[in-house]
This record gives C-alpha cells, structure tokens and sequence, in this order.
C-alpha cells in the first residue's frame, strides 16, 4: 500500500511551521446599520433569524513558512447560515487541523487537504480558511500572484455585481439607481416578503434601469416549492439571470422541484457548503448555477474543482461574499483566473457594509469593477493594528 499520510518534509518548498487565527468582529458602517434598522427583520432580507445584522464576524488565519513567508486566510461566519461559530473555527484548527498543516509545504496543497479531509470529516469552513492561506503562502514564497497557482489571471479587473437589500420599494429603486450610477451593470435583488411584493419590485427596478443591466434575485429561503415557482414565474417578464436559494436552505428536492417548472436558473447560497452538495444540487437538476464563496466549498481548491465541474455540465458560477480585505482578495484573484468559466459578475459587498477592512492596501472597487491586487500571493498585506482593534479574542498559536 502507498504511504500517503506522511508529511511531504522540505522537497517542495519551506514547510509551516506557526500557525495564528484570531477571532475578529467588524462592525457594519454607520449608513449600512440604518439601512438595516430599517429594513426586512432588521436583516435586510427575507431569512427567519431572530438577531438583528449590525457587522461581520471572521477568523483571520496566518500560517507562518520557516522562510519567514506569512501566507492569509479569512473566514466569514455567521451563525444563520454557516451554522460554526469563529470558536469552533479555532477549536477544530487548534487541536485537530493543524496538525495536518504543520511540517508540510504550502505548494502540497492537495496533499494537505487529502490529510485534513480523511482525518477530519466535513468542516468545509475552517478547511478553507486554512486552503485560502496557503495558497497566499505560495505566493509570498515565490514572489508569484496567487492567481498564478489558478491558471493565471485573464483579466487585470473583474466586474462586480451590487446588493439591494429588501427594503420600502423606493428606497430599492433608488439603491438600484446609485449603484449602476457608480457603474454596476450586474444587481442582485432581495426578495421574499410576498409574491404581489416581489413582482411590483422587479417591474419597478427593471423599468427605472432599463435593459442593460443584469438583475439577479435572492429570496434567502423565504417560499415553500410551489410559493417559489409561483414567485419566480411572476418575475420572469423582467428578465431575471438566476435565483437564489428560493426554498429552504438543506430541501435540495424542494430545489429540483423548482427547478423544473420554471426557466430561471435557481442557485442554492445558504445549502451549499461541500463539493458533494454542488455535485447533488447539479445531478438533481435542482441548480442552474454554482455558487462559491471565499472558504465554501472549502477554499481555492475545491472551488477550482467545483467551477470547472459546472462549466462541464453547462452552468455559470457566481463568486459572492461579504468578506474582509483577504477574502475580498482572494476571490478578486479567483475570478481573474476563472473569467471566461464563469458567465456571471461577482458578488462582492464586504468592502461596502464593513467600517474596516483589515487590509494596509486599498482595493480599487471604482466603476463597478475590482482591480485585481497586484504583489505577490493575494497582494495584499495585514493591518495589525486592525487586528487588535476588532479582534474578540486572543490569538490562538499553533507551533510544530
Ligand atoms: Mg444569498
């Protein structure tokens, strides 16, 4: 039998050796907690979670090469949806994850995440965190772009896709007209409060916008299967490219059941975590696009594994999240490298809702695009200071 379990030792490169997550809450801005206080549930959408959303809770992740190479990570955490708290992140990094991370080369990433996932079963969300660092931490080795290790960069910027929160209409309608004023060409709506509601928001954002833009929709579990083939047939006259997570989040049968009766592509957001929920959505014919967030379905790997899956069977993918500086990054680098596989703009909105964002360098978000950071891993560096400021906890070190 082969020995695959071993640590692959320095044949590839400098081997971590440190380990730091620090647990970090960034407050919403001040405009954003308004607009919140004000909306759906205090959510700015449809979901049935009882707290209202006044900031983000992450875990920054720093793996340490024995080069003195740090590489970044970042995961995003909130309770309602990704159901692991930034406690469990570090607990199961700490005292089970690591010790599948220490002594090896960021550059076997495979082989790290072989090793965490036999010896670790699912936690896609702290397996990605640590996937995204080392993907980082082959860059900062190298002196190479990240996206360098994706296949390379096609594209120097990546379009962005904007979010209306579920709102009173005109305050929607007006959010719509200020993005695509700022160069947006791709919305994404929330929906679910009603049927007639939803319908009556649609036709007023796609007559005040016109056709050139893209509307997507997001109804963040709100409707039963027959509610949300109903709700989605009432919409299509407006041109919708997809819908998102119609149904609730784990009914991927209720999804096929949508599905089929309507010609909008759905995506699941809420109930998709794993490669294996992505493979069951598609095989059911539940999903007409992929949905990747920064360490869902767990990292830069398995979503180059997952983009390129859809791509073979026919469907676009949509890189969204509300992420920090890192996570905002990377998928910036990720969306460089998959332009032509994706077919959908990307779906980035941490760097408009977060007071900080954890990162020494600007990301240039003007016109509707991201520049992709130039420098070497995710190309950008940091902030300490930051760090301390938001961090909730202290920071967690793993040596070996
Ligand atoms: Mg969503």
């Amino acid at each position: 039998m082969i020995s695959t379990t071993k640590s692959s030792g320095d044949s590839q490169g400098p081997r971590i050796v440190r380990i730091e997550i620090t647990p970090v809450h960034v407050p919403f801005r001040e405009f954003v907690r308004q607009t919140m206080e004000e909306s759906a549930g205090g959510l700015g959408m449809a979901i049935p979670a009882e707290e209202k959303w006044q900031g983000g809770d992450f875990v920054i992740c720093r793996l340490f090469a024995e080069d003195g190479s740090v590489g970044l990570g970042e995961a995003f955490v909130w309770l309602p949806e990704t159901g692991i708290s930034p406690g469990q992140i570090i607990d199961v990094t700490e005292h089970a994850l690591s010790r599948y991370v220490l002594g090896e080369s960021p550059f076997n990433i495979k082989h790290i995440n072989y090793r965490m996932d036999v010896n670790v079963a699912r936690n896609e969300v702290p397996k990605g965190m640590i996937d995204i660092a080392c993907y980082d931490l082959m860059g900062k080795i190298s002196g190479r772009s990240a996206s360098d290790f994706m296949g390379g960069a096609a594209v120097s910027e990546v379009p962005l896709a904007a979010m209306v929160p579920l709102m009173d209409l005109d305050k929607m309608v007006a959010f719509a007209e200020g993005f695509c004023r700022d160069g947006i060409r791709t919305l994404r709506v929330k929906l679910g409060r009603s049927v007639p509601e939803d319908v009556r928001i649609m036709e007023s954002i796609r007559g005040a916008l016109g056709d050139a833009v893209r509307l997507r929709v997001d109804y963040n579990q709100a409707y039963t299967p027959d509610q949300a083939v109903h709700a989605i047939k009432g919409i299509e006259p407006f041109g919708i490219d997809l819908a998102e997570q119609p149904v609730r989040a784990t009914d991927f049968l209720g999804m096929s059941y949508v599905q089929k009766r309507v010609n909008t592509p759905l995506m699941s957001h809420e109930g998709c975590f794993s490669l294996t929920d992505i493979v069951t959505l598609i095989e059911l014919g539940a999903i007409g696009v992929v949905g990747i967030n920064a360490e869902r379905p767990g990292g830069v790997t398995n979503a180059l594994w997952a983009i390129d899956y859809a791509e073979e069977h026919g469907l676009g993918c949509v890189i969204h999240n509300q992420s920090l500086g890192i996570g905002s990054a990377m998928q910036i680098q990720l969306a460089a490298a998959k332009h032509s596989s994706l077919g959908h703009d990307t779906d980035l909105f941490g760097h408009v809702m977060m007071e900080d964002d954890l990162i020494t360098d600007e990301i240039d978000y003007r016109g509707g695009k991201a520049t992709v950071p130039s420098g070497p891993g995710w190309g950008v560096a940091l902030d300490e200071e930051a760090l301390d400021r938001y961090a909730t906890g202290k920071t967690v070190i793993v040596e070996g």
